[in-house]
């Protein structure tokens, strides 16, 4: 609050492009007071946490809760396994914050990094994207047999369900009941890792380490524990990550590239495809198209798909079947989206939300200042991830396949509903 400026880019963008309209000056004791485009008072309670109002502040007066100082104590803590788990939206932007090229990936430093820095094991998250395409490839197959009318609406952006919570609860039964893949992956480390390890050490301490300030939130909610305890402890955003590398005064340079530890890495580029916005549905489309006609479909057949565009649409012919897709980024476009859906105007099969702009490349916890050129280059970064990889498709990954002929079974069976499945309830707004 004592850096605010009262400039107000905060309530515009959660107004113009979030819808949700959060941030409230009155509750300052100033004089300015913002009426909504609802026409209701500003209030905190219907804050997504999606974080763009951390991106537009410009005087750095709002900032995330800071969790790397719990971080360092757990590190230090004695009988203690420290175990992190970082977003490909995180690897490719963290370097701007460290005086780098926009878009260099340090995918391979990140884990070289953190084991120096003391985390016991360095997993990615993309492992968890990769489960969520395989195992929400299996949902939509399962609601094209009941022959659902409405398209099946991604979960793993929190925002987004938090969001679809408040305003729209009749379309909850919709929303996939998949978790997001960073609490996929927190539940399999939780539940599976114990089982591998020989380490005398009991606790486990779950970090991730991600763009998006609402897993902050996320992490919290009782429907994310399992028997009561959250199966990811403490949330960094990229710039903590930043801060942590330049306080440990550890010199890039110096270190070699390397991989993260099994068996939670991701071989194939599907995952990381779920750093940009329309990525999880290309990556799903990719399985569906596999199960479909037994083939695997030309990633190129998919770049119409690319356009850089806050809504996107297309259809994708899967051997007998036809698949009407769609991507949309930032709620009010979302929200645009979904009454076009409602009143029959558009008919859609499988409909991504990213609740912000780009996608999680753009979440609320990456470096600052960021312009639309600088969404770009991180959006190529990933793309180029993908093109640049020999291996395309979740369910080709060597590493998914271990997990379930190991531990889970099969996509959608018992053991992936217990841990991956959740809940949504409808949320009501207080003011
Ligand atoms: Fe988080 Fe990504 Fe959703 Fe933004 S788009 S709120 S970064 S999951």
């Amino acid at each position: 609050p004592a850096k605010c400026i009262l400039c107000g880019r905060c309530v515009r963008i959660c107004e113009e492009i979030m819808r949700t309209c959060s941030f409230d000056f009155a509750y300052r004791g100033n004089e300015l007071k913002i009426a909504t485009t609802l026409g209701k008072p500003l209030n905190y309670s219907n804050c997504t946490s999606c974080g763009q109002c951390l991106i537009a502040c410009p005087t750095g007066a709002l900032i995330e809760h800071v969790q790397f100082p719990e971080v360092e104590a757990s590190i230090h803590a004695p009988d203690t396994l420290v175990v992190a788990q970082y977003s490909p939206a995180v690897a490719i932007a963290v370097g701007e914050q460290l005086g780098m090229r926009p878009g260099t990936d340090l995918g391979g430093m990140i884990a070289a990094v953190l084991r120096r820095y003391g985390f016991d094991f360095v997993f990615e998250s993309a492992f968890g994207s990769d489960l969520l395409i395989v195992e929400q490839a299996t949902i939509f197959e399962e609601r094209l047999k009941e022959g659902r009318d409405f398209p099946l609406l991604t979960s793993s952006c929190p925002a987004w369900v938090h969001f679809l919570e408040q305003y729209y609860p009749e379309l909850l039964s919709e929303l996939s009941p998949l978790k997001s893949p960073h609490q996929m992956t927190g539940a399999l480390i939780r539940e599976w890792l114990p089982s591998m390890l020989e380490s005398g050490k009991k606790e486990i301490v779950s970090v991730l380490i991600t763009s998006c300030t609402a897993a902050k939130t996320e992490a919290r909610k009782v429907e994310m524990t399992r028997g009561g305890v959250p199966v990811i402890d403490l949330v960094l955003t990229t710039r903590e990550l930043a801060r942590m590398i330049k306080l440990s005064g550890l010199d890039l340079e110096q270190l070699e590239p390397e991989p993260p530890d099994a068996p939670f890495y991701s071989p194939v580029s599907a995952g990381k495809l779920t750093g940009v916005a329309g990525g999880e549905v290309e990556a799903t489309v990719r399985t569906l198209y596999h199960s479909a006609t037994g083939k695997e479909i030309s990633p190129s057949k998919l770049h119409r798909f690319r356009i850089h565009k806050s809504m996107r649409t297309m259809l994708v012919k899967a051997g007998q079947r036809e698949i009407s897709i769609g991507s949309v980024s930032g709620l009010s476009h979302a929200v645009a989206l979904l009454e076009e859906i409602k009143s029959g105007k558009r008919k859609l099969d499988l409909l991504e939300v990213m609740a912000c702009p780009g996608g999680c490349i753009n979440g609320g916890g990456q470096p600052i200042p960021v312009d639309e050129a600088l969404i770009r280059t991180r959006t190529k970064a990933i793309y180029e991830l993908d093109n640049s990889s020999s291996l395309h498709s979740a369910h080709g990954s060597p590493a998914l396949k271990k997990s379930y002929q190991d531990f889970l079974g099969e996509p959608g069976g018992k053991l992936s509903v217990d841990l991956f499945h959740t809940t949504f309830t409808k949320r009501e707004v207080l003011l």
